[in-house]
């Protein structure tokens, strides 16, 4: 197998796949795959509340949260966010700290009033804005960030200070790092990074946010629907819920977040200290704001990058181009990725280096 940087979907530990492959055909001893139990059976209920009670476990979701699996990607909840919480008279409002969050702003416009409360976009997005200025609070339904910026590689280390509720897309953060879940309103994410396969969607939501969404909704982007129903409203992602299952385990088999973080930053802090050793590359992002989980760096010439690239691939370190919109290389180093492979990519940047200085 290659050592994969993609930023979603992404490397999973090779454990959990051969897991996955070995219950394949006879999930849970049920004398069937979980891709053919009907969701209404008790083997499939007992895949969902494991799930569900390993992921509250993980986290340590308080009680009065709910948690959801539901479809339709993170970019779903860009809307339905704005669909469920935003009151009448109210504006919701926005950091923006990249591509993500300009996308989620651009759905919440389509639902009512929005405000900008803080943008990077000046700075390119590298780095996250000062927001201490939130001076209407009053009147603001929510306050939406984007915790990891997985594009432009920026992460928050602190939160605003609001008595709105805290939206967080997650995506690209959740298990990567300790967090408090009840300093948010809502925390969104796509499994497709640090929680499982593409197609599940985990939404995890405070009771009294649910329910106050107009007659008018449609059913399916209703959190009411969801929470009601106990994510069984229709039928959900089975495989993808048994997936997230699995990860869960391994993570506690690991020792749960704490240890999961604990390797996360030795990670990141081994690929920035080689980024700012280096006299060919360098990282675009502020310091304080650097992601864990997606670290861009360019050599600033496009020629180079290339070669780079090319270079890296020649010993199997693929999923390195940049996203277009910053250009140069970006190395995601999700839960499931081993310290050996960081170091086989930075191992690859000395040398590179040296080839092309000499
Ligand atoms: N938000 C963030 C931070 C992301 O990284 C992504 C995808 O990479 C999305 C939203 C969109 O997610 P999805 O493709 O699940 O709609």
């Amino acid at each position: 197998r290659v050592v994969n940087f993609s930023a979603g979907p992404s490397a999973m530990p090779l454990e959990v796949l051969m897991r996955a492959q070995s219950e394949l055909v006879d999930t849970n001893h049920a004398g069937m795959s979980v891709m053919e139990m009907s969701h209404r059976s008790k083997a499939f209920e007992d895949i969902l509340e494991n799930t569900k009670h390993l992921l509250k476990k993980v986290m340590n979701i308080p009680e009065n949260y709910k948690i959801l699996f539901l479809q339709g990607g993170a970019s779903l909840q860009f809307s339905m966010i704005p669909l469920n919480l935003l009151q009448k008279d109210h504006e919701a409002g926005y950091i923006i700290t990249g591509s993500w969050s300009q996308k989620a702003l651009k759905e919440a416009k389509k639902v009512g009033q929005t405000t900008v409360i803080a943008t990077s976009e000046g700075d390119q997005f590298g780095q996250i804005p000062d927001f201490s200025n939130i001076t209407h609070s009053n009147n603001l339904s929510y306050v939406h960030i984007t915790g990891n910026n997985t594009i432009e590689g920026t992460r928050f280390t602190k939160l605003p200070k609001t008595d709105a509720p805290i939206i967080n897309d997650w995506s690209s953060g959740i298990l990567s790092e300790e967090i408090n879940v009840s300093d948010y309103g809502v925390i969104y994410a796509g499994a497709q990074k640090n929680l499982g396969p593409a197609g599940v969607t985990v939404v995890i939501i405070r009771d009294d946010l649910i329910g106050h969404a107009s007659d008018t909704l449609p059913t399916m982007l209703n959190y009411e629907t969801h929470t009601k129903a106990d994510s069984l409203y229709h039928t959900p992602p089975t495989f993808g819920i048994y997936m997230i299952g699995l990860m869960l385990e391994w993570i506690e088999s690991l020792g749960g977040v704490k240890e999961v973080e604990k390797r996360n930053r030795e990670k990141a802090s081994l690929l920035y200290e080689a980024i700012d050793q280096s006299s060919l590359f360098y990282s675009p992002v502020k310091k304080e704001d650097r992601s864990l989980m997606n670290v861009p760096f360019k050599s600033g010439n496009e020629e180079t990058d290339r070669a780079f690239l090319h270079y890296a691939a020649s010993k199997q370190l693929v999923e390195l181009k940049g996203h277009r919109s910053v250009g140069g290389m970006r190395a995601s180093l999700y839960n499931a990725m081993p310290i050996e492979h960081v170091e086989r990519l930075c191992e690859a940047m000395r040398e590179f280096e040296r080839t092309i200085k000499n």
